[in-house]
């Protein structure tokens, strides 16, 4: 199939990559050209270039502006058949409305962010949470094979968003609550070691820990998922959750300590790096180290 994947970022990358490995024609664009070389794809100037010669245009962008300009720098290819797959974690609500400026033209447009982070990126592992008319969604079921593990087709357009919101939040409340725990048993004189072997041999365990536990035990804050990519999505969630008349109270405290955290510098950090700054409030030594992995 001929494919355009625009985003050539950590998730974007390996994602790309994948379809080309799948035996698919890819068409790359990034905003920062030296970033768009992937093997097995060809690199092209603009999004409206990548879309004009493809009949599925997948995208993996940062937040909800960057995927409304470029999808309003490559509108002229809106036509019958075209079917847009964003894989970006964006405004449900915004989504929507691409979706029906698209549909005026004949093209579909499908929310399908992903779950699964660097790792399942690159290994062609991903989780697909899908909103969209089926047809549409059928039609891209070779990109979901060729990148993901399952997928998940929820409902209509913007409701592979809303899922993976409500699924965003649990990962930021469960962190929150990880760290929150870590810090008061070493400020309590526990070793973080013991309290990390702890967690991995009780009901605590989780997913989340699990998968950070090592980092945290090498203090590596290298990202997989950056803290600002983090804070952009609690603030959608407190968005789309205002639109939808929730009340999400332990989520509008932990979007504060994120926001501190990005202004200390810790937003290119994984956002694993959200625990120095509850060490540093309790004049923990980690506080200090992390700022020093930046
Ligand atoms: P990333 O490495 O920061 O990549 C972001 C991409 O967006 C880059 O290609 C960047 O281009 C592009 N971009 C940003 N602003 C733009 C703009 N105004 N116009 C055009 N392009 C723009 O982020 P990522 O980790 O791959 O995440 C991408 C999306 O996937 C995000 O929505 C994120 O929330 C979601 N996601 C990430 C993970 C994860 O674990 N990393 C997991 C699930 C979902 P440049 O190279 O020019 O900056």
């Amino acid at each position: 199939m001929k494919f355009a994947f625009l985003g050539t970022g950590i998730m974007g990358a390996p994602m790309a990559a994948n379809l080309a490995k799948a035996g698919h024609t890819v068409r790359v664009w990034n905003r920062t050209r030296e970033k768009a070389g992937v093997p097995g794809c060809v690199a092209v100037d603009t999004p409206a270039e990548a879309a004009e010669q493809s009949e599925v245009v997948w995208m993996c962008l940062s937040d909800t502006a960057a995927v409304e300009a470029v999808a309003a720098e490559m509108f002229a290819a809106a036509r019958p058949g075209i079917v847009v797959a964003d894989s970006s974690t964006i405004s449900p609500t915004a989504s929507r409305e691409l979706a029906a400026r698209w549909a005026e033209q004949g093209a579909a447009w499908v929310d399908c962010p992903v779950t699964g982070s660097r790792k399942a990126a690159e290994s062609g592992d991903l989780i697909f949470i899908v909103g969209g008319e089926e047809d549409a969604v059928n039609k891209i079921a070779p990109g979901f094979e060729a990148m993901g593990q399952r997928v998940f087709h929820i409902g209509g357009n913007g409701m592979g968003l809303a899922t993976k919101l409500a699924m965003n939040l649990n990962i930021a409340l469960i962190w929150q609550g990880f760290c929150e725990g870590l810090v008061l048993a070493e400020k309590s004189g526990v070793p973080a070691e013991q309290m990390l072997e702890i967690i991995g041999a009780t009901m605590l365990r989780s997913g989340v820990t699990d998968y950070k536990a090592k980092a945290i035990a090498k203090r590596d804050f290298t990202p997989n998922f950056p803290l600002k990519l983090m804070l952009k999505d609690i603030r959608l969630m407190l968005d789309y959750a205002r639109e939808m008349r929730v009340k999400l109270p332990a989520l509008e405290t932990v979007e504060e300590v994120y926001a501190v955290a990005d202004e200390e510098g810790l937003g290119n950090l994984d956002y694993a790096a959200s625990l120095t700054l509850l060490e540093k409030w309790a004049a923990l030594p980690g506080g200090d180290a992390t700022l020093a992995a930046d």
